[in-house]
This record gives structure tokens, sequence and C-alpha cells, in this order.
């Protein structure tokens, strides 16, 4: 089918953007170079002017530019102490009304590190947490895609069954598919034959909708044995980032691909290129 679509952007403004720390500039120079999303990088913290917020809005909708999130890095809904628990619920809220006054429909955030505790009880502390989440949000009738990451560090919550499991839970919470998280994780899920696997699984747990509404981080990645990740141009990555983008057209998957190599723009456009030609 033609009208099944990807959208590619950047994760955070564009590298070749004049006034680096202005996303508005961000999502023009996304418009410019012919890429079709961006996503607002609150990794240090989640404050923005409301001229600026209001002005994302207007631009991202004005030049057909849809935007997503993520949230800060210091977010652990597994801390040792209570209020380090509630301040991550805290800055998870604030994300989600950041997001929702630029216009922004999903986001997502790395919820939780194991810190050496039985991975089941640390998803139930999870689970709980995202469902106060949830609940807060609707009261502030605030409709955001919550997005847990597939995340690439075996000392973090969010494998590929931790988010299936969570996400058939709650309703507004849904996975953000980061491929190279997964392959970085895992070790596998480096062929075409493994991500159609990824894929099936998907829509078997999830729903054929899941795929048609899809949250996705790509970048070249490298890994050593402590599990420490490094982001990569593609091109100086093993990761087959080909072989996705063929599963994901095959299987008529739809949504946001958000690069995040170190080249930004680069590599965005490469990737949107090549699924171009499939
Ligand atoms: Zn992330």
């Amino acid at each position: 089918m033609t009208d099944k679509k990807i959208l590619f952007g950047t994760a955070g403004v564009p590298n070749s953007t004049q006034k680096k720390n202005n996303p508005i500039e961000g999502v023009k120079r996304i418009h410019e170079l012919g890429l079709d999303c961006m996503q607002l990088e609150f990794a240090h913290g989640v404050r923005m002017k409301e001229e600026v917020s209001s002005g994302l809005r207007k631009i991202s909708y004005e030049l057909g530019v849809p935007l997503t999130s993520h949230g800060p890095y210091y977010i652990n809904l597994n801390a040792r102490e209570q209020d380090k628990i509630d301040s991550s619920v805290e800055r998870i809220i604030q994300t989600a009304k950041i997001s929702d006054l630029c216009g922004a429909e999903s986001m997502t955030f790395h919820a939780a590190f194991y810190m050496k505790d039985s991975p089941l009880d640390v998803f139930d502390l999870v689970e709980k947490s995202i469902n106060v989440i949830e609940e807060r949000l609707s009261r502030l009738d605030i409709e955001i895609e919550l997005r847990p990451e597939l995340t690439g560090k075996t000392s973090q919550f969010g494998s590929l069954e931790e988010l299936i499991s969570l996400t058939k839970n709650i309703d507004s919470c849904r996975p953000c598919m980061d491929f190279s998280h997964l392959y970085a994780r895992t070790g596998n899920f480096n062929t075409e034959q493994e991500f159609d696997d990824v894929l099936g699984v998907l829509k078997q747990e999830l729903g054929a909708h899941s795929l048609n509404n899809m949250h996705i981080h790509i970048s070249g990645i490298s890994t050593n044995s402590k599990g420490d990740l490094k982001h990569l141009n593609l091109e100086k990555s093993k990761f087959d980032w080909k072989a996705l983008l063929r599963s994901l057209k095959r299987s008529g998957c739809e949504g946001y691909m958000i690069c995040n190599s170190p080249n930004l723009e680069e590599d965005a456009l490469m990737l949107k290129e090549y699924y171009h030609t499939l």
C-alpha cells in the first residue's frame, strides 16, 4: 500500500541548525532538509518557556512536522528512596504536560534501573507508577502516548518482553521500539528474519494496529562487555539498518522513526532515502 508510511526525523534539533538551542529553528530546519518529524529532547531537564512551546505547536502544525519527545535521563521508578520515585513520576508528568503543550502525541522515557532487584518486582513497581501517571494525566485531560523505551543496557528495565507485558496492561502505554538497543541488549536481532520475528510478536501480542502507530529509535551502536553503549553513525556500526527498513516496509509499519546517531540528520536522510527506494 502506497499510503503506508514511516516519518523520519532527528532526536533533537538537527546539527546543521543555525541556532542549535532553539527547537523552533530545529523544526524549520527539519522541513528544509526534507525530513518529516522531530523529537524534543528533555534529557537534562523539562523546562520550556511558554512562548517556545506555543511557537513549537504552531510551526509544527504549519509545516506539517509532527513532534515526539524524550523525558529526562534521571528517571528511576525503582529508586531506593520513595522521594526519588515520586520525583521520577513528577518528571514524567512534567514531560507529558510540556509535550502536550507543544502538540506532541508520543513521548518516550527510560523507566527504571533494576538495581539488582528481581525483574518481576521491578516490573510491578514500574506498572504501579505508570498507572498513577496515567490516571493523573487523564485528570489533567492530557492525551499522550506513554512510551517506555526498549533500553540498551541489561541494568535497565525495558526488555522487549517487559515492554510488551506493560503495554498490554496499561491503556495509554505503547513500546518505544529502539531496534539499536534491542541489538545491543541481546547481541541478536540484526537480520531481516529476526526483525520480521519481532514485528510478528508485536502484531500477535499487541494487535495489528501496533504496527500502524510506531515510535522507533535507530542509530549505529557499539557495545562492550560491560554493556556500555556508544551511539555511532550507521555506516560505522554493524547494525543492519537496511534489513530493518525492508522488514518494516514489508510489514506495512507506520509511525515515527527517530534517528539518534551523532550525525542526526545525515543518517535520518540516508534512512529516508533508502526507505523510499523500497
Ligand atoms: Zn532514550
